[in-house]
């Protein structure tokens, strides 16, 4: 069921698809790369198919099949970004609908925690358009590899 107020869901609501299109999708979830104006280049979004807050509102093959997705995205992140960690971020403050940040972090990084997180998605000023398609593509091959 989807909220036509929502942006994750409703698709009269976003009109702009991600940077790149889809990574990833199935039944349950898709992945996209982050807009290139909200955050730095691999910072990737993993979202339910459903409007669905939480892991408290998600069928069981949702539940069944998150950490496998999560871990799949972390992996492909990790390979097309080079990074040391990935960090994660969720908080469906604008929209209850489930959608998780996932954010490189190296370990050359000057900020760490939350004040990393803070920099790459809030006040960093994002990045190119150009860098998040072809970070994307990178990150879509890399998720391809691993089916
Ligand atoms: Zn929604």
């Amino acid at each position: 069921m989807t909220d036509p107020t929502c942006w994750f869901c409703s698709d009269d609501v976003r009109t702009d698809p991600p940077p790149g299109g889809w990574v990833y999708d199935d039944a349950h979830w898709r992945v996209g790369h982050a807009p290139a104006s909200y955050a730095v280049a691999g910072t990737t979004i993993l979202e339910s198919r459903r409007h669905v807050a939480d892991e408290r509102g998600m069928s069981d093959a949702e539940r069944a099949t998150l950490a496998d997705v999560t871990a799949r995205t972390v992996e492909a992140v990790t390979r097309a970004t080079g990074c040391d960690r990935v960090y994660r971020w969720a908080t469906m403050d604008a929209y209850a609908h489930f959608h998780l940040w996932l954010v490189p972090w190296w370990e050359t990084s000057p900020l760490r925690g939350p004040r990393r997180l803070v920099d790459a998605v809030v006040t960093g000023g994002g990045t190119t358009p150009e860098r998040a398609t072809e970070t994307a593509a990178r990150i879509r091959d890399a998720l391809s590899a691993s089916v």
